[in-house]
């Protein structure tokens, strides 16, 4: 089999070694003789999983025991109302910045449970864009920011100053580079994009913020219930978080956050030094919010998008081609994916610029 260079924008490359840990835990868990999918979330050997998946989050963000690590079903989407769910008080205000369409679907769920204001937006350019200088109310619950836009690939470059409780989607570019952790009230990832395989959602919540709505709470919907029940109040996604747990260990083995984010550095600098320096493409955002993990950009000829389309095939490239809000291509350069991949896309747009020069 042929190496292949995966730059899906999600579900995204998981480290190879990761894969067949992952694949000899379905056969023989823990030289138990079963398969993972196959024991008890309560054994000791799971709860141990549980554990370590819970733990090392803490650890890569640099946190202590004010905060909690939730692993949820449910997807990114289903933090969408929880957030508002038990952080937007009954007669409270929930301010938002509105990035793509991500954020939008965030802004919907929030207005269907209480007041909402949206109090930035770049909308008026296709969110190409990160809004910048706006006013954040003081009085308002929160604050709620995507912090890297998968479709657009805008990323926030720093974060909103703000006295409020400040609550970020980071699904697409959690653990790619360091964050004060600190400084965030609510963090939550679907996993599928640079943690692990679709199936859970990380949420690592501020102990102290919850509780103070005033509503009565569904209990699958309450983060107290699922902190009470150390993420296990029902059967959580197990094997999905198990194959979180050694992605982020193999994170951490490497050299963790620090180690990643050098290399996510030189991708993106490759891959935009290039979108610039070649005559037949261009990048599709503002220059200071280009993502350092879906990079977005387009042939200026569209007309020879099925040439160009050919190359890349040819070189074992998979999953460039860019969402269909956008259009063109969308190179996704998360943390499984290696240098070397983002050398043959290069080479590639080389190629083909000599072939039509
Ligand atoms: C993919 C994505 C989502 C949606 O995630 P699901 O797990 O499919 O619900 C939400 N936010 C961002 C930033 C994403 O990239």
């Amino acid at each position: 089999m042929s190496k292949v260079h995966n730059f899906s924008a999600g579900p995204g490359i998981l480290p190879q070694e990761v894969l067949k840990q992952a694949s000899e835990a379905c056969i023989n868990f823990d030289n138990l003789n079963l398969s993972l999918l196959e024991i008890s979330h309560r054994s000791k050997n799971y709860e141990k999983v549980m554990d370590e998946a819970r733990s090392i989050v803490k650890e890569l963000f640099e946190v202590g025991d004010e905060y909690e690590v939730l692993y949820l079903g449910g997807g990114a989407s289903l933090q969408f109302a929880m957030v508002p769910y038990n952080l937007l008080r009954e007669n409270g205000t929930a301010a938002y910045v509105n990035t793509g369409v991500w954020a939008s679907k965030a802004i919907k769920e929030a207005k269907l449970i209480g007041n909402t204001k949206v109090i930035a937006s770049s909308e008026d350019k296709n969110f190409n864009y990160i809004p910048k200088g706006y006013e954040i109310p003081g009085d308002a619950d929160y604050l709620h920011i995507t912090s890297n836009n998968t479709i657009y690939g805008t990323q926030m470059k720093s974060f909103p100053k703000c006295n409020i409780p400040l609550v970020c989607d980071m699904s697409s570019d959690i653990f790619s580079r360091k964050v004060n952790a600190k400084d965030f009230t609510l963090i939550y990832a679907g996993a599928q994009k640079n943690m692990g395989p679709a199936g859970s959602t990380m949420v690592m919540v501020k102990k102290d913020a919850l509780g103070k709505t005033g509503r009565k709470m569904l209990s699958m919907l309450d983060y107290q219930v699922h902190i009470k029940g150390g993420s296990m109040y029902n059967t959580p996604p197990v094997f999905p978080i198990y194959v979180t747990l050694l992605t982020l260990q193999w994170l951490k083995k490497n050299g963790g956050i620090s180690w990643i984010e050098k290399i996510n550095q030189q991708k993106a600098d490759l891959l935009y030094s290039e979108i610039d320096r070649n005559p037949l493409f261009i990048g599709t955002t503002a220059v200071e919010d280009r993502s350092n993990m879906n990079a977005c950009f387009l042939l200026k000829d569209a007309s020879l998008e099925p040439e160009f389309d050919k190359l890349w095939k040819e070189a074992n490239i998979s999953g460039i081609r860019g969402h269909r809000d956008v259009g063109g291509y969308r190179a996704s350069l998360y943390n499984a994916l290696p240098l070397e991949s983002v050398q043959v896309l290069v080479d590639v747009m080389k190629q083909f610029e000599s072939k039509k020069g």
